[in-house]
């Protein structure tokens, strides 16, 4: 049998696996976590998370924060404004709205995530879309370079999950690229979890049993890692957690019962637990921000505030006036769903339930206390072995493997 190869860095993200959920489930890889601990998340969703965590930059420095955003001239769909002549009833069907997004995204050669949710027709085309590109490879942000730009400069072999399959077959692929010796680091992108809670709450028995599937799968691939690699580092995270949802909430009526004109004097984008407004007419500033400064459902978030967190957009892409919802209260109907869900994420970032987490074999460093600096991790796991950024990894024959002291795991 050839000799191992010398290291794998792991990294594994379990979509929704916040710190509250990850202590209600003690035996989750017990004996194997060496470190754990909870990480700040980012107000928003993952459309904001995952660029911070693969980048280390906030929303504000890539660029990427909610899905859509108000551009009547830039969005490169504005044909689908013919749509809303058809029948309403049709649009409403899941199946129709998924099939015009993959025709969407074909069209306009979007490569990343693209869904037109419960977006209403005829507000389509107001709206541009941020995350055109598939972020799990080079150049796929706005703005700033990823762990995955990275990577390709310095020609280290890296695994990605691949977005069209489910987690069964990611573990598959993984597990053959780490058979096969192919990849010094991996990223794997998991997000059961996350579809179980928002559709079953965080407290269903299924969550369980979903967990024990998950603890299966990695120890199995743990074991395949350590069979091939002389050093296997690993790490298991999210970006958020997830909060039961208590109630709901129709604020789109409240700001329509303000009489004010759509698109002359505002649009606004309703998120599942924001509400972002763009003022087009100045008049409308005032009545929208008494109506929302006072709401008893949510609070108008400063923009003090949202600098703290890394959401601040000086020109207002994401809006002039942010509104967040109390937690556990969903906006319906929204532009992002028209039926409320049992479990959702987006709400305060400062609740125990927003909390990620980080569990690894490894220690994990007192000064990585957000979502963002996994990005840190990551270039530290890819430079521990010292080889100069010129020296690509792909040739197997360079440099006899090193072993670091497994004292320090
Ligand atoms: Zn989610």
């Amino acid at each position: 049998m050839p000799a191992k190869k010398k290291k794998l860095s792991l990294f594994l993200f379990i979509d929704a696996f916040g710190w509250e959920v990850k202590q209600r489930h003690p035996d989750f890889l017990k004996g194997l976590i060496q470190d754990s601990k909870p990480l700040d998340t980012i107000l928003g969703y993952s459309s904001a998370c995952d660029p911070s965590i693969i980048s280390g930059l906030t929303p504000s420095e890539h660029k990427l924060w909610s899905s859509f955003y108000y551009d009547p001239d830039g969005c490169p769909y504005k044909w689908t404004r013919y749509l809303r002549l058809l029948p309403n009833f049709i649009f409403r069907r899941g199946r129709v709205r998924n099939q015009i997004s993959k025709l969407i995204k074909k069209v306009c050669g979007f490569t990343g995530y693209f869904q037109i949710y419960a977006v209403p027709f005829q507000h389509l085309p107001l709206f541009n879309y941020a995350e055109q590109k598939r972020i799990w490879e080079p150049d796929g942000l706005p703005c700033g370079k990823t762990i995955f730009d990275r990577m390709a400069q310095e020609g280290i072999p890296y695994f990605v999950h691949d977005s069209d399959v489910g987690d069964a077959a990611r573990f598959e692929q993984l597990t053959g690229d780490i058979q096969r010796r192919r990849v010094d680091f991996a990223y794997c992108s998991l997000g059961g979890l996350d579809a179980l809670m928002h559709a079953e709450g965080t407290d269903s028995p299924k969550i369980e049993k979903l967990m024990q599937w998950y603890d299966g799968k990695i120890r199995a691939l743990l074991d395949t890692a350590e069979e091939n690699y002389n050093e296997v580092s690993w790490y298991i995270f999210t970006d958020h957690g997830m909060h039961n949802v208590t109630g709901s909430y129709d604020l789109a009526s409240d700001i329509e019962a303000l009489g004010l004109e759509w698109n002359k004097d505002y649009v606004a984008f309703y998120d599942a637990t924001m509400a972002r407004i763009w003022f087009l007419d100045e008049r409308s500033r005032t009545p929208i921000s008494q109506s929302l400064g006072n709401h008893p459902k949510g609070r108008i978030i400063s923009n003090d505030e949202l600098r703290e967190s890394g959401t601040y957009f000086e020109d207002g892409q994401y809006g002039d006036l942010i509104f967040l919802m109390n937690s556990g209260i969903q906006i319906i109907p929204s532009f992002m769903g028209i039926k409320p869900c049992k479990g959702m994420h987006g709400f305060n970032p400062a609740d125990p339930d927003s909390l990620a987490s980080l569990s690894s074999n490894q220690r994990i460093p007192a000064h990585i206390t957000k979502i963002q600096h996994i990005h840190q991790l990551m270039m530290e796991e890819l430079t521990l072995e010292g080889d100069a950024p010129s020296e690509p990894r792909t040739n197997p024959k360079n440099g006899a493997p090193t072993k670091r002291n497994p004292s320090t795991q």
